[in-house]
């Protein structure tokens, strides 16, 4: 039995990482970073738990992809720390950062060899620049460049982490609260991606695979009397709307749930609960717009869209052209990209007594190509 837990940072908002995607939502082939760094350093050693800390939007998606366990991060690093530590009970813990996507096995294996020189075994790195502070040149071979992973005895840390001060690593709480810290050499593949430049210095890492993902997405609204109707994200003359707990936008329904099938994130009701009364009169156009957002954070491009509307009525043909402007502006894609048909059940069946409106959806999607822009 393994006497030492890896605890995975993967929280952060990457509020410096100047791109739509967030940072752990890289793709490397076809897993995202988070799951790429945590499959590659659980492979070199058994560890008796493996924690990943995520935003809580993340973690349904995430635990959709992988059997590992996800925790809640906090609005700080410590307090992700924090909320992970509440689940360790092995002696020994290893902390890193999702960010450091390209640490050597080696020195994961020296880390755990001098795991009992120290309460906490640090990897640093010298500084080759001058290093002024404030207006004071000072010796550059008294300071230190810190990485993860870092490796603590988990009672020291739980204990250090009992603060209401702030540190940016395990070892300076540990330090702070009376603890010993022992430097080994770094390695500067352990790099940090913090700006989208960082990037190119990550030659370890595959380009993401250049695979495009289908979806579908069928959804039927019957009619309300008096309603205001919107299809396609445009207002259509007609003496009744939607019965629905939003606006009712039967083909924006169908198409988040061909974006969410392509990209694998389940369907519309998960997104968007209608038990939610936030969503009550909800107008169908922002809840593609969150949709898009959350597409593109998680490392998707949308590429193309195809809506059929089957309806008696009213007729639609005279919309399409609006609904495509529309809807183009929403996805972020070229006009060109969105397609609209109408067609009718030729009088058969509830559509075709005329009892409400059905839409069929096709989407696709590729995956955001970091290394190429
Ligand atoms: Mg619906």
């Amino acid at each position: 039995m393994s006497d030492l837990t890896l605890i995975l940072l993967a929280a952060g908002n990457s509020t410096r990482f100047q791109t739509a995607v967030k940072k752990q939502w890289l793709r490397i082939d076809h897993d995202p970073l988070w799951l790429y760094v945590t499959n590659r350093i659980t492979a070199m050693k058994n560890f008796s738990k493996v924690i990943i800390v995520a935003h809580p939007d993340e973690i349904s998606f995430m635990s959709s992809m992988c059997d590992y366990a996800i925790v809640a991060g906090g609005e700080t690093r410590q307090e992700s720390l924090t909320n992970a530590m509440e689940y360790v009970n092995s002696p020994y813990v290893l902390v890193t950062d999702i960010a450091r996507s390209c640490i050597p096995n080696e020195l994961i294996e020296r880390l755990i060899a001098s795991k009992d020189i120290a309460d906490c075994i640090v990897p640093s790195l010298p500084l080759s620049d001058t290093i002024v502070y404030v207006n004071t040149t000072i010796d550059r071979d008294q300071v230190k460049r810190i990485q993860t992973p870092q490796l603590s005895k988990t009672s020291v840390l739980k204990a250090a982490l009992q603060t209401t001060l702030h540190y940016t690593d395990e070892s300076s709480a540990i330090v702070a609260h009376g603890g010993t810290r022992y430097f080994i050499d770094g390695d500067e593949s352990g790099h940090k991606i913090t700006h989208t430049h960082d990037l190119s210095s990550l030659t370890c890492l595959k380009a993401p695979s250049n695979a495009i993902f289908t979806g579908n997405g069928f959804d039927v609204h019957g009619f309300e009397e008096g309603k205001p109707m919107v299809l396609g994200g445009v207002e259509i003359e007609s003496p009744f709307g939607f019965l629905a707990h939003s606006d009712g936008d039967v083909a924006i329904h169908a198409l988040i749930d061909a974006l969410l099938g392509a990209a694998c994130m389940g369907d519309i009701g998960m997104l968007f609960p209608d038990t939610d009364s936030t969503y009550k009169n909800a107008d169908s156009k922002e809840l593609l717009r969150q949709c898009v957002l959350k597409l593109h954070q998680f490392g998707f491009v949308i590429l193309h869209a195809d809506i059929t509307i089957i309806a008696q009525t009213p007729k639609v043909a005279s919309y399409k052209d609006a609904m495509r402007r529309i809807l183009c502006q929403l996805l972020q894609i070229p006009l060109s990209r969105v397609n609209i048909k109408a067609t009718t059940t030729e009088h058969l069946g509830f559509i075709g007594r005329k009892e409400g409106v059905g839409v069929l959806a096709t989407a696709s999607l590729h995956y955001f190509d970091w290394k190429n822009g």
